[in-house]
């Protein structure tokens, strides 16, 4: 799945801008276009924290809708630090890219020390540039928001991810913003296009381009010049500070934002407090050549272990998978089986209010496809 040495899985092969998107709906689902032949390869990564018990949980998930996947499964990140001395094992790496796709649990990444990130190694690596996270209200979760229903579409391969820093003098460190004309324009026609497929109806560009003219200028400029490409789409664009307060006021005046990587990490939890927590948002990252499926969520470390971390988010990021592989129906049934016991109540993790553990959350899941 590297730049080079990738080919499309022929299932997958339509896109945006000969992206690895295929066709979309209101969830950020492909349409099912019909089942990849065979057994599919998928590289599976469960990853650190809660990782193992939520990835447990969407494939038994996956297994118990009926779609058979030959999973290869592969440590990266902490534990694979403390196994074989890498957070990111070549065994890993030729997975990837003999696969070119993966359903992933979250990585820890420590904060102010350490290895740097692999999810964003991962995802600069395979120049999966679109990182895509659907966010609805859901039925039978209480929230002060009615009626929320985003697309997160965030840059992910620049911006002050590059990672560049460095020690000026004692005292004084810089941190560069990398954006490019290239990569902000190809996020531009992503969202667009994906808003074109999905009917969705307006898209709005994020930024600090009052303060960053340079670099947000440029990421602006390229939107700009991209929307008029799509006159059947509304474009706006909104300053990001008041894009936050404007979320949690009135978030139905949004439908699909368009977030350079920063912003768009940031955003995106904003974006999950309104729908009940981290807990219910599923994500993509797409490139060309390939894709990996991760939640939104990290490694939950205070809840690690316990049993009780919610399985929704990775639940719908197996459907989000099954949707690509051409198992929409599959992928629907899931959705429509969580629906149901977020519905009902009953059956439900402490963050949602209720006594149920993962395990049974997931049973519960199980029980309810249809
Ligand atoms: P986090 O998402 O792990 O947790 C934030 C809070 O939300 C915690 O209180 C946690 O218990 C709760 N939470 C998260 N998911 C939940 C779920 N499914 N059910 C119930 N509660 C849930 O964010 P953090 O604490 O900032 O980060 C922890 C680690 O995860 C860090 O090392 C960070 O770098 C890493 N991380 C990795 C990814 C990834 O791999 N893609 C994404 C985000 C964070």
């Amino acid at each position: 799945m590297t730049g080079s040495g990738v080919k499309p899985r022929s299932a997958v092969k339509a896109g945006v801008n000969g992206a690895h998107h295929g066709r979309v709906n209101n969830d950020g689902r492909r349409g099912a276009r019909g089942k990849a032949a065979g057994t599919p390869r998928v590289t599976l990564i469960p990853g650190d924290g809660v990782g193992p018990e939520v990835i447990g949980a969407a494939v038994k998930v996956i297994e118990a809708a009926g779609v058979k996947i030959d999973w290869d499964q592969q440590l990266g990140g902490a534990i694979a630090l403390r196994r074989f001395g890498t957070p990111v094992p070549d065994q890993l790496i030729d997975s990837l890219k003999s696969t070119k796709l993966a359903l992933k649990g979250p990585l820890e990444t420590r904060v102010g020390e350490g290895y740097r990130s692999i999810n964003v190694y991962l995802r600069k690596l395979f120049d999966l540039y679109a990182n895509v996270r659907p966010v609805r209200t859901q039925a039978g979760v209480h929230t002060p928001f009615r009626g929320v229903d985003l697309i997160v579409i965030r840059e992910n391969t620049e911006d002050l991810y590059a990672g560049i820093e460095h020690q000026v003098a004692p005292g004084v460190v810089e941190s560069i913003k990398i954006i490019t004309a290239r990569a902000s324009t190809r996020i531009a026609r992503f969202a667009f296009e994906y808003a074109r497929r999905n009917r969705r109806h307006l898209v709005t560009a994020i930024h600090k381009a009052n303060i960053m003219k340079l670099s947000d200028g440029l990421f602006l400029k390229c939107a700009q010049r991209v929307a008029r490409d799509y006159r059947d789409i509304k474009y706006q664009e909104q300053i990001v500070d008041a894009a936050c307060m404007r979320l949690v006021t009135d978030p139905q005046a949004f439908d699909v934002l368009l977030l350079e990587n920063l912003y768009g990490d940031i955003v995106s939890d904003l974006c999950a407090g309104l729908v009940g927590g981290l807990g219910f948002v599923p994500g993509a990252n797409y490139g060309r050549h390939g894709a990996i499926f991760e939640t939104v969520h990290g490694t939950a470390p205070d809840i690690a272990g316990k049993g009780i971390v919610n399985p929704v988010a990775a639940i719908k990021t197996a459907a989000l998978l099954l949707d690509y592989l051409g198992h929409g129906r599959a992928g629907d049934r899931i959705r429509a089986a969580v629906d149901a016991v977020l519905r009902a109540g009953r059956v439900v993790t402490p963050d949602i209010g209720g006594k149920a553990g993962t395990a049974d959350m997931t049973a519960a899941v199980i029980r309810a496809l249809k």
